[in-house]
């Protein structure tokens, strides 16, 4: 192995997923000089088809791929449907209920993500950034001065290399290497210790229209499946069960997950006349586990997390994408903002890790509560996923993760304030469910009042309104006292205006 030249960047970003390509994009847009390493070749398989609007209309907006997307073809999504609460009627949840998400831009995708994130992959090429497939990165650099100052990877001929730059921003997912690099620790949930067993079908049943492209998420007793349509034939179908039951998906996977789709009538039903993909990226099953946990810290002096290198919480409600995207915007904002002079590291970051922090603590809250309102009493799943059995120390890093955060929404102090605050607004999201299943879906209007659905969904509606009208969207709002707001073409973090 011998050592090659040294390059110096702007910005080093490592992984190509949808956090690094939105990242490198959003910072090359502004003339930075940023390289992208990405260990695989794209097209490459990845699970997390099921994306939010907020997604595609706010962060793929700004990136400028909109028309690429629709040409793509993906399956429209307009909402979920879930077999899942108390009540045995399958509900919707439909994001044209959400005022500031209705009208045309209402809808997600369904994503083949090695589609998907070839084209933002390719538009960070097309941005200005200098993208390197097959590249491995195997560590972080740090100057005397304990900063962080560039990084080393291996080319594919097994030369080893050595980059200087402002920042490395690790997006290399939950098998990151170098996170630990950032100070801290990875804090796995207890709540949230699932394991996912999936595979792809051509011909399974679609939902009747207009809820055709609707993700179908189905509890059963073992724990919950995924049905998401990803063409007019091929569907996505997994199984998350708790850890404690990993028995259940261990030897032959193919029976495994025939042997779990048994046990869902509903899923079996939509199956029954599907074969399963054998062949090609979708031919294997495969089989997730350790995929819940935030690390404690976000970003140090010359580095920062991103996507599932930072965190992540479960795949109910399709959070992941959005998370990933929207910590990339957060992030690109400060780089960008130091970068350009106009606002100290410190304040640019800061800014940026209490928001991120925010929005996964909401989505946090909002998961624990999709999972406390299933009432199952026979069930091991779905009794040990209770709230009032979480044990002391999840509820302790729950208050860590908010902990440091000003807004009032998020004042906690303690595990016993954390833990009842989570069991109220669990109650309340059970509550608008069940009358949203007593009214037949006619008024979603209490689900979306509802405290962890608003919460939910209030930042990513920011920030979709701000990539569509811009300067016309107003002036942006503190999210927390004393913070910083984002500018009007939204790549910059700037005071806010005293008036
Ligand atoms: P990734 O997509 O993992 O991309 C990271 C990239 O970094 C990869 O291309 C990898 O090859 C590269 N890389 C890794 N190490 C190195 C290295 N050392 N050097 C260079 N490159 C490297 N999310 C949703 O939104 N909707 C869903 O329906 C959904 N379902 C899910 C189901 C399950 C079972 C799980 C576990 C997750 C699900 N997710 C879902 C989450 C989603 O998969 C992730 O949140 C998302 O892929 C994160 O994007 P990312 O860019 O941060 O990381």
């Amino acid at each position: 192995m011998s050592t090659a030249q040294h390059e110096e960047f702007d910005v080093v970003v490592v992984g190509g997923g949808p956090s690094g390509s939105t990242l490198s994009s959003l910072v090359a847009m502004q003339g930075h000089r940023v390289l992208l390493l990405e260990k695989e070749s794209f097209p490459r398989y990845q699970i997390g088809e099921s994306l939010l609007p907020s997604t595609i209309h706010g962060i793929c907006h700004l990136l400028g791929v909109t028309d690429e997307l629709a040409a793509a073809g993906f399956p429209h999504k307009r909402g979920g449907t879930f077999r899942w609460g108390a009540n045995p009627t399958p509900w919707n949840f439909s994001f044209s209920v959400s005022s500031k998400v209705s009208g045309p831009t209402s809808f997600a995708y369904q994503v083949e993500r090695s589609k998907f994130d070839k084209i933002l992959l390719d538009n960070a090429v097309r941005k200005g950034v200098d993208v390197r497939e097959n590249r491995t990165v195997t560590e972080v650099v740090e100057g005397d001065d304990g900063r962080v100052s560039g990084l080393r990877y291996t080319d594919p001929d097994g030369t080893e290399r050595e980059v200087s730059a402002r920042y490395v921003v690790d997006a290399s997912g939950n098998t990151s290497r170098i996170h630990k690099q950032v100070g801290g620790s990875r804090k796995y949930s207890d709540f949230f210790r699932s394991l996912a067993l999936f595979g792809y079908f051509e011909n399974g049943k679609r939902l009747p229209a207009p809820n055709t492209n609707n993700i179908l998420c189905v509890a059963f007793g073992s724990g919950w499946f995924w049905y998401i349509p990803l063409s007019d034939t091929l569907t996505s179908v997994g199984a998350v069960v708790r850890r404690e039951d990993a028995a259940k998906i261990q030897g032959d996977p193919e029976a495994a997950l025939r042997n779990l789709i048994a046990e869902c009538p509903l899923i079996q039903e939509h199956l029954a006349d599907a074969t399963r993909v054998t062949e090609g990226q979708y031919g294997q099953i495969r089989v997730r586990k350790d995929y819940s946990y935030h690390h404690t810290n976000f970003w140090r002096p010359g580095m920062v997390l991103v996507g599932d290198a930072a965190c992540f919480v479960d795949p109910v409600f399709s959070s992941g994408v959005h998370l990933a995207t929207y910590s990339s915007l957060l992030a690109a904002r400060s780089i960008n903002s130091v970068l350009a002079g106009k606002i100290g590291e410190q304040r640019a970051f800061d800014e940026f890790e209490a928001r991120y922090r925010r929005e996964y603590s909401v989505f946090y809250e909002f998961l624990t509560s999709f999972y406390d309102m299933h009432v199952d009493e026979d069930s091991y799943f779905w009794s040990a996923k209770k709230v009032i059995n979480s044990d002391h120390a999840e509820l302790e890093s729950f208050v860590e993760l908010v902990a440091g955060m000003s807004s009032t929404d998020f004042d906690l102090s303690d595990a016993e304030s954390g833990a009842l605050r989570l069991k109220q607004r669990s109650a309340e999201f059970a509550d608008a469910i069940d009358s949203l299943v007593d009214q037949r879906e006619e008024n979603m209007a209490p689900l979306f009042r509802s405290s962890v659905v608003r919460q939910a969904m209030q930042e990513g509606s920011q920030v979709q309104t701000r990539a569509q009208l811009g300067e016309y969207a107003g002036d942006d709002i503190p999210v927390f006292e004393g913070g910083l707001v984002a500018s009007s073409d939204s790549m910059f973090w700037e005071e806010p205006d005293p008036a």
